[in-house]
């Protein structure tokens, strides 16, 4: 009987890891569809990319007061996770408070001391981020992308940080209570310097009442963290975890530089070229034209383009930033993030289903992403440069253009017509290169 608690911390934890794990491998599976990167250039920047970017959060505190609140959190929300390790081992063994016995006295204190004040700066930023989300209501927590799931997923993630740090403040208070009556078991240890202001709550509960306290809160806080882990799958938080594989895969040429493919460069070269012999053996070191020039679906992206996906915070700050958003485009580069996350997780249900993916007459174009959404982005970068966590949203932008290009021929007429120009007169603008300087026999 006494084991009982063990057994089912023990299942509990094994279920909440399974299927976390299960999850994961979906995840991975599913960026694996896209087309391989070769990520082995650069280590050493890449490395300080993500120790800098991702766990320095250097491009968060460009905006200091959302920065420093999500630093808060972002650091709180780690640090007190250190607290989970000592709270398994307890679960697993029985124990109580088992990292007291074995760390010095002094440094366990002080350890449960930072766990408390971080977990009350937890609370106080989130308490403000749900504030400017729903009272002020910022304009990039309103757009149109951000209704229904988008929009609550936002609020539940807030509640579940605020419920867990108050479960946790809740367990320490119970547990003073509970050391300072000297009932067994409740190994005196700690320093409380925030849950302390909770424990007069507490005075004249029974001893019994006070272990139903401690015992609820601590098993709803373990319990909670394992549903936090879980819900990670179905949320924007995934970025907790995939921000440093993002960044780490993240782009290391100059910003601004496109991709150009050989081979379309080739041909242009030839094109421009009044000497070129178009009946010529193509070149030894040639690259082969791809099968499918830019991309449609997800599975035509690049697997850092997917893994940028599954990354997204829906943060806006690169719909913000954006030139053709701000001037009522229907462009937002997070929706073209949101939808290549949405259509990579239709493509995912129909492999699960189908054991391999059976066409379903869909795809990222037209069914999610509008060639007038894509044909409205100006390649300022802007949004490149402010997203927090190193994600493009212009490279899919650019990729899916390519495609109606070069696939579909479905350029806008302006864009058709400079390209004849090019093609004909060899500069955007309809003049034969002969009159090129006639503007000088004006003068
Ligand atoms: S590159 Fe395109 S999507 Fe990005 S901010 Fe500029 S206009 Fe908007
Ligand atoms: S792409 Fe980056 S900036 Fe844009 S919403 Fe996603 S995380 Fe935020």
């Amino acid at each position: 009987m006494q084991y009982i608690p063990n057994i089912l911390f023990i299942i509990a934890l094994a279920a909440g890891i399974g299927y976390f794990t299960f999850n994961i491998r979906k995840i991975i599976r599913n960026i694996k569809l896209g087309q391989k990167v070769d990520a082995s250039d650069h280590k050493s920047q890449r490395w300080s990319n993500v120790f800098r970017i991702a766990l320095g959060q250097s491009k968060m505190v460009v905006r200091p007061i959302p920065g420093l609140l999500h630093i808060f959190v972002y650091v709180g929300f780690v640090i007190i996770n250190i607290e989970v390790l000592e709270i398994i081992i307890d679960g697993i063994f029985g124990t109580h408070r088992v990292l007291s016995t074995v760390l010095p006295t002094g440094l366990y204190n002080f350890l449960i001391a930072s766990f408390e004040i971080l977990a009350f700066l937890v609370l106080v930023g989130v308490i403000l981020f749900w504030t400017r989300r729903n009272i002020q209501k910022l304009k990039r927590f309103w757009a149109r992308e951000m209704k229904g799931w988008p929009k609550n997923d936002g609020n539940i993630i807030l509640y579940f940080e605020m419920v867990l740090m108050i479960l946790f403040l809740t367990m320490n208070a119970a547990d003073q209570s509970l050391q300072s009556l000297g009932v067994a078991h409740y190994v005196e240890a700690g320093s409380f310097p925030i849950s302390q202001f909770i424990v007069p709550f507490f005075d004249g509960l029974s001893e019994g009442t006070l272990m139903v306290i401690e015992r609820s809160a601590w098993w709803l806080h373990i319990l909670g963290i394992l549903a936090f882990l879980n819900y990670l799958y179905f949320s924007k938080h995934l970025h907790i975890l995939l921000a440093f594989p993002n960044v780490y895969f993240g782009r290391v040429v100059p910003q601004g530089k496109f991709k150009n493919l050989a081979s379309v460069t080739a041909e242009v070269k030839m094109m421009m070229d009044p000497d070129a012999d178009p009946f010529a053996a193509p070149d030894e070191d040639a690259t082969e034209a791809p099968a499918k020039f830019g991309a449609s679906d997800v599975m035509d992206l690049s697997t850092t383009q997917l893994l940028g996906a599954y990354t997204c915070t829906e943060c806006g700050r690169c719909t913000s930033v954006c030139p053709a958003n701000m001037t009522g485009k229907l462009l937002s580069p997070r929706k073209i993030m949101m939808d290549t996350r949405d259509r990579l997780e239709e493509v995912g249900r129909n492999i699960d289903k189908n054991g391999e993916f059976k066409p379903d007459d869909k795809q990222l174009l037209n069914d999610y992403i509008l060639p007038e959404e894509l044909w409205a982005c100006t390649t300022c970068n802007a949004c490149v440069e402010a997203c927090p966590v190193s994600i493009e949203p212009m490279s899919i932008i650019m990729d899916m253009r390519q495609y109606l290009v070069m696939e579909q021929s479905a350029a806008p007429q302006e864009l058709n017509t400079a390209m004849t120009n090019i093609e004909n007169n060899g500069a955007p603008w309809p003049y034969n290169q002969q009159d090129r300087l006639n503007w000088m026999d004006e003068n």
